[in-house]
């Protein structure tokens, strides 16, 4: 995207900067236990029936109705039993005039037969029965096709592939599946007070905690993530970081060293390689940046925890559920009544975390608005998005929500 001006990117043209950078991802017949949340890239059609044959819905007898049309239970209708239709019997015997065949849920219903009586209704005989109702034609019957006609589409190409729809390509008889293949995405913190979690801190160190963050984001919407083990800020440690792993990704996210500090070790190691740098109108997460290195599609996002996991949920995410052939890649959103009053900076668009109540009636913002206040975002199950232009929104005003829940 066009950024002509020397301000700050709005939130959407970054958004779509970033989208830019994938294309939709290579589709792959996969098998379906490993398709579960990713989009069909292909119309699926059904190669049978569904049912595949007209069968029964009941464990009964087989009937004509026109044999038991006077049967009640005052004077049952006895007619002989002449076959026995368990479900997976393919030697179906025609139906006699004047007799029943005992038959199971999902038996194929014997030519000549045109109406199930429940064995409820019945003496349950085996040699002959006694039917205490009438039965009209169709009873209990379900007939072939009348799910899904073979030939149709059981699922149109751009199905988000849930256990239902995986249900249903089975059962119109495929084992695997065509889907956009999940994004492969390296992830990459850097800082040099950084320290794995379960060591021990000097003064001055912090745990790092984006990447875990990150990569449980990326595979939340079913992509796979490679945590890169975290650098310091020099920018050689990060090149060599990078260059064994960048063969055979989609994305590379980094957080970290993107402001405008003096060890902005992002920013020096990939300016002029082809990686933009911007300030984009929004709080948190101004300081971005994205673009191409030697290919490999580049996010670099700032280094706060709320501020790099608020910049993939509107930037990356998007962009990675459009990669994968989702047709709706925007969480659900809503409007509440906002509990206490909130400030906003003028110029920028800002996302408060927030908790709704469960009628979606109010919502209360969950700590104040620093990128740093990870806890606050965890305790939270929306965001509050206040317009570039509005600087005070008083109690009880209605809010823009994105549903984080
Ligand atoms: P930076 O964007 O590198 O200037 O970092 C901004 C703030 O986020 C600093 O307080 C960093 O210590 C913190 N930070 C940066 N990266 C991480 C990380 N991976 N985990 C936790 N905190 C981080
Ligand atoms: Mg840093």
């Amino acid at each position: 995207m066009a950024h002509t001006s020397s301000g700050p990117r709005s939130v959407d043209e970054h958004r779509a900067a970033v989208a830019e950078l994938l294309g939709l991802l290579p589709v792959e017949e996969r098998p379906l236990a490993d398709c579960l949340g990713l989009a069909l890239a292909a119309d699926v059609t059904a190669p049978v029936a569904l049912p595949p044959f007209d069968n029964s819905a009941m464990d009964g007898y087989a009937v004509r109705a026109a044999d038991v049309s006077g049967a009640s239970a005052d004077s049952p209708v006895v007619l002989p039993v002449e076959a026995d239709i368990p479900a997976g019997r393919v030697d179906v015997p025609p139906l006699r005039p004047g007799a029943a065949h005992r038959i199971m849920t999902g038996a194929p219903l014997p030519p000549g037969a045109d109406a199930i009586v429940q064995v409820e209704l019945t003496d349950g005989g085996t040699s002959t029965v006694a039917v205490r109702a009438a039965a009209a034609p169709g009873t209990h019957l379900r007939r072939a096709g009348e799910d899904v006609a073979a030939g149709a589409v059981a699922l149109p190409a751009g199905t988000i592939l849930g256990p239902p729809q995986l249900g249903l390509a089975a059962a119109v008889g495929r084992g695997s599946l065509p889907v956009f293949r999940p994004p492969r995405v390296l992830v990459l913190s850097t800082g040099s007070e950084l320290v794995s979690p379960g060591n021990p801190l000097l003064p001055g160190q912090i745990y790092e905690s984006n990447s875990v963050l990150l990569a449980a984001a990326v595979h939340e919407i079913g992509g796979s993530a490679t945590v890169l083990r975290f650098v310091p800020d020099d920018v050689s440690a990060f090149h060599a970081a990078i260059g064994p792993a960048a063969g055979d990704v989609d994305l590379l996210i980094t957080s970290g060293g993107v402001s405008a500090g003096a060890y902005e070790v992002v920013k020096d190691a990939l300016t002029g390689q082809g990686v933009e740098f911007v300030r984009v109108a929004v709080q948190p997460g101004g300081p971005q940046g994205c673009g191409r290195l030697d290919g490999l599609p580049v996010v670099t996002l700032p280094g706060n925890p709320v501020s790099a996991a608020l910049s993939f949920e509107l930037f990356v995410r998007p962009a990675l559920l459009a990669a994968m052939g989702h047709p709706a890649v925007d969480r659900p959103r809503a409007r509440a009544r906002l509990v206490s009053p909130l400030r906003s900076p003028a110029g920028k668009r800002q996302y408060r975390r927030a908790r709704h109540d469960e009628g979606m009636v109010e919502v209360t913002p969950v700590g104040g608005p620093g990128s740093h206040l990870l806890a606050s975002f965890a305790a939270s199950n929306c965001l509050i998005e206040i317009p570039e232009e509005t600087t005070e929104v008083a109690a009880g005003a209605e809010v823009d929500l994105i549903l984080l829940d």
